[in-house]
């Protein structure tokens, strides 16, 4: 390293909800394991679901800290968590208001002056503050290439305005690697959301085009056409870090990711007493509601299915959510005792997805998930809601072939109880195709994708080289003193 090369400090701004701020918070990890000082920026109450990794990651020697994003005391009523709220309208209002962290955040970026900082995407402002202060300005995509490519081309090319997104009705999306068609009431319409929503969209996205690149959790060689779209035909300069997740590396590490739920010991002796890749886990992430009708759909599916399952579902007794009605069949837990658990609350996905007895996995197609699911070799059924899911369903089903799609209508709704009910039989026939010799293909296809994800990670790999390429960047911006004399004018200006 040059003599006048300092330690490089980085600034993490994840957005305050799981999906976003875990990936974030493990490529801080992953930069502080190659001698970067992470700084990890979060609120109070999101910095708990985190506390537990990020001194797991210190006390191992790394340099990763957190720092609190204090709120204003005029202030109060700001969100500090998403995943405790308990309906779209809710989690869409805490969104829009994380804007007025923008006054602490410049505060903490005046006096401690990192050499960079990477933020989520839903916090465009962020960008704004950085380009006033002279400090380049990454932005953390939690979504595929695949969909990056998509959001991109849609965005220019919207489906002609003639038709309401009647289901059934294609869309082909122009100019992609695949020819990819869109069921078109299948693509995010944003104009489901509030027109703020919609604003702050394109505020994103104007921030990107100024920002010093993207940071991506993927690696190239599951997504080579998409990487290369994205740089070359979206003109966007990116660098791929993933798989993120595989930063948990020892067992401690994946109990503690995403903070306190259901005792892991117990998930692994029950799952030890079951046959390698039999069992089917089942999961939709941390935001995506359900009525209790959909819920017994889902538990008599899995029964029906006659495999046995780890179904987690979001927890919000007592917060007045749907899934706080009774939903579980009469006599399901009895029928089912020892051929399924059911997790309420936070399930350590981590731990549960790598364990040998877990054969297939049934998600929403939430990106993490998704690259999870892949980073363990297993196949899975799709089965998407909202925002970039639809995309990442056909990365998984079309592109890929790691996956099936769940069946039955779906259509994009922020809402649960606009969406058509899957019935059982539906769960429980895509259930039967993930774990029986229908997978077969998808199983080998997996376990290839697993392979190449550690490679990707490992030293010489795809990711781990990328993230090289972005420190000696950031290294070569590092300041000079008189750079830096001027940024400490731009800093002090007011
Ligand atoms: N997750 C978990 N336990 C749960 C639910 C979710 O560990 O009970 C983690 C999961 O491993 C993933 C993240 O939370 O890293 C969810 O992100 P994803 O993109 O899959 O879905 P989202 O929650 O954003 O819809």
């Amino acid at each position: 390293m040059d003599s006048d090369r300092r330690q490089l400090h980085i600034f993490f701004f994840p957005h305050m909800v799981p999906g976003h701020t875990l990936p974030l918070v493990d490529t801080a990890k992953l930069f502080a394991r190659r001698g970067v000082r992470a700084t990890i920026l979060t609120t109070p109450a999101n910095a708990i679901s985190v506390a537990a990794s990020i001194s797991r990651a210190s006390e191992a020697g790394y340099p990763v800290e957190t720092l609190l994003v204090e709120i204003p005391p005029a202030e109060a009523g700001v969100p500090e968590n998403l995943a405790d709220t308990n309906s779209a309208d809710a989690q869409m209002n805490l969104l829009l208001s994380t804007a007025r962290l923008r006054g602490p955040f410049e505060l903490l970026l005046r006096e401690h002056r990192p050499d960079a900082v990477v933020s989520d995407m839903f916090l465009p402002w962020s960008g704004e503050v950085a380009e006033e202060l002279g400090v380049p300005r990454l932005v953390f995509h939690v979504t595929s290439f695949f969909s990056l490519c998509l959001f991109d081309t849609l965005f220019h090319h919207p489906p002609p305005e003639s038709s309401d997104g009647e289901e059934g009705e294609l869309y082909a999306v122009p100019g992609l690697p695949h020819r990819i068609q869109l069921d078109r009431s299948q693509i995010p319409d944003f104009r489901q959301h509030t027109p703020q929503f919609a604003e702050l969209f394109a505020k994103a996205k104007q921030a990107e085009k100024k920002c010093f690149g993207v940071v991506v959790n993927s690696f190239y060689e599951l997504e080579p056409e998409y990487a290369d779209h994205y740089r070359k035909a979206v003109g966007m300069k990116a660098w791929h870090v993933g798989p993120v997740s595989l930063c948990n590396d020892h067992h401690g590490d994946r109990s503690a990711r995403g903070g306190a739920g259901v005792d892991p010991d117990k998930c692994l002796s029950w799952l030890a007493s079951k046959d390698p890749r039999s069992v089917t886990y089942v999961c939709f992430g941390s935001l995506c509601l359900f009525t209790a009708a959909q819920l017994r759909e889902i538990a008599l599916g899995l029964e029906a299915s006659g495999h046995p399952f780890v179904w987690v579902v979001r927890d919000l007794a007592g917060k007045g959510g749907p899934s706080s009605e009774p939903w579980l069949p009469e006599g399901f837990e009895e029928r089912t005792v020892g051929t399924g658990m059911v997790i309420r609350g936070w399930a350590p996905q981590l731990l549960l997805l790598n364990h040998e007895a877990v054969g297939g996995f049934v998600t929403h197609c939430g990106w993490n998930s998704c690259v999870e699911g892949i980073t363990a070799g297993l196949p899975m059924v799709a089965w998407p809601m909202f925002a970039d899911q639809f995309y990442n369903e056909r990365l998984l089903v079309q592109v890929l072939g790691v996956g099936v799609s769940m069946g039955g209508a779906m259509r994009y709704t922020l809402r649960e109880e606009e969406r058509p009910l899957v019935g059982a039989e539906e769960v429980a026939r895509a259930v039967k195709v993930l774990m029986g010799g229908g997978g077969g293909e998808m199983r080998l296809r997996a376990r290839e994708l697993k392979e190449a994800a550690r490679a990707a990670m490992g030293e010489g790999g795809s990711s781990y080289g990328d993230m090289g390429f972005l420190i000696e960047e950031l290294l070569g911006k590092q300041t000079t003193p008189e750079t830096s004399r001027e940024r400490r004018e731009m800093m002090g200006k007011q």
